[in-house]
């Protein structure tokens, strides 16, 4: 066995470890940046996803599947759109050995995918809003080193796009996108910072983006999330169009809400701890693992583990019941797997009608008769759930900073700095730092001070921070 590598002493080899060790994802896929989902780690997505899924339709949206491939002439359409993906897309360009007369992209985003149909679903005020999600892989070539889960080259992704009237309506489907982000985080237990972006780090055709970025351990941000206001930029170049009122045709305001597998990556790295992943009680794929003790053939402990079993129906739970596996190797794999909760049964919890309940992220335990099973189990896993929460937001607000002088930004930490507003200073800032302006808090926020490059008085402040 190697040696483990510490999360506070080396980060990446760390996380690697983790992900490893709790079988999260096999990486021996033999393309670069492509990893194959195990049972155990498709379960978590899938669980994500199911939250995800249950906020966006509570919101009325609906979900499609729209196919991989993209015609090159679609895709050209929006001119940032192309800027800012061109680099990363994967062509087709052939059918067997027959050169394709329309070269075909995979999807970097569907954007271009969705829009021309758009134009075809939408003919009148009476097909507005449209709202619509996804959940599909996406494919970019990424150049950076690539990391589990962080940064792929075929992701899970998480995509819904909305067509509305009026800009006020779109600027309102923002609003509970973030609303969504809100809940679907505290069910992650992991706070995160709405940032507006600058202008120049915008989603490519964006008339502004929002990010929402998780602060990692390391002390960099990890966007998690990207909401998008479009106005009218993609409906004008992809003429999606509704006729008002008066018959004039009149083009359509567009939102997106992205998100990707990262939010594993954000929570594997947030909560997990030297003895392997933590999982947040709500997500985990094994909420309670039921560990007997056993030294040698028990059948009365094995069949007060089934009862015990089979009354937490509502509960993702199972019992590692392997024979020639030793109690230490169970708790340590259970450990590894980041299960919340572990019930330990003993001789003496058998003979006192009781068990013993232990905390995967404190190590916590305590024994509880059994007549309390249910409801000591479930406050047990909202309080780890609302702990953990906490716990990573106080990491997060302890992690922010305002320094006196642009000499005092040395640490990986998020600094609060005054900020003119001008894509001057901006780049002064980002240069002279080696950071990047990641934006000012979307809700906004009372400040004065001065622009950190310029001096000028200003009322705002911005976020700068290294990233993942
Ligand atoms: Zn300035």
């Amino acid at each position: 066995m190697t040696e483990k590598g510490k999360k506070h002493e080396n980060f990446s080899e760390w996380y690697n470890q983790v992900i490893e060790k709790a079988n999260l994802t096999d990486k021996r896929y033999p393309v670069k940046g492509m990893n194959i989902w195990t049972p155990y780690g498709w379960k978590l997505m899938s669980l994500i996803d199911a939250e995800t899924r249950r906020l966006i339709e509570k919101a009325d949206h609906q979900e499609v599947k729209f196919p991989l491939l993209i015609p090159e002439e679609e895709f050209q359409k929006e001119a940032d759109h192309i800027k800012g993906f061109g680099d990363e897309v994967y062509w087709v360009s052939h059918a067997g050995s027959t050169k394709l007369d329309v070269p075909l992209l995979l999807r970097p985003t569907s954007e271009t995918a969705m829009y021309p149909i758009f134009d075809l679903w939408i003919r009148s005020h009476a097909d507005l809003p449209l709202k619509i999600y996804q959940m599909v892989n996406v494919f970019r070539y990424e150049t950076k080193q690539t990391r589990a889960f962080m940064r792929m080259r075929e992701i899970h992704f998480f995509e819904a796009h909305t067509c509305h009237v009026t800009k006020e309506d779109a600027e309102a489907q923002i609003k509970q996108d973030l609303e969504i982000m809100d809940s679907l985080a505290k069910k992650l237990c992991m706070p995160y910072l709405k940032l507006k972006r600058t202008d120049w780090d915008k989603f490519p055709g964006a008339h502004y983006s929002v990010g929402g970025d998780a602060l990692l351990p390391t002390g960099r941000l990890l966007q998690i999330a990207g909401i998008h206001q479009y106005l009218t930029n993609f409906s004008e170049a992809y003429d999606i169009t509704f006729e008002g009122v008066d018959g004039e045709h009149l083009p359509v305001h567009q939102t997106t809400y992205g998100m990707s597998e990262r939010l594993i990556g954000a929570v594997v790295a947030m909560h997990g701890d030297d003895n392997g992943v933590v999982l947040p009680p709500t997500i985990a794929p094994i909420q309670v693992r039921i560990i007997p003790i056993l030294y040698g053939e028990n059948q009365e402990l094995m069949d007060y583990c089934d009862k015990i079993k089979n009354r937490l129906s509502d509960t993702r739970v199972d019992i590692d019941d392997r024979e020639d596996i030793r109690p230490g190797s169970k708790f340590f794999d259970s450990e590894e797997k980041g299960i919340p909760i572990r019930i330990d049964v003993g001789n003496r919890e058998l003979e006192n009608k009781e068990l013993t309940l232990v905390r995967r992220d404190t190590g916590d335990k305590t024994t509880i008769p059994l007549s309390e099973l249910e409801t000591a189990l479930q406050e047990l896993m909202n309080k780890m759930q609302d702990e953990m929460y906490q716990r990573a937001k106080e990491f997060l607000h302890k992690n922010i900073v305002e320094p006196e002088d642009i000499s005092d930004i040395k640490e990986e930490k998020i600094y609060r700095i005054g900020w003119c507003g001008t894509l001057r200073c901006g780049e002064g800032i980002e240069e002279s730092t080696d950071r990047n302006l990641l934006g000012t808090l979307y809700e906004g926020e009372e400040f004065k001070g001065k622009c950190l490059w310029c001096d000028k008085e200003t009322d705002t402040a911005a976020y700068l921070c290294n990233t993942h």
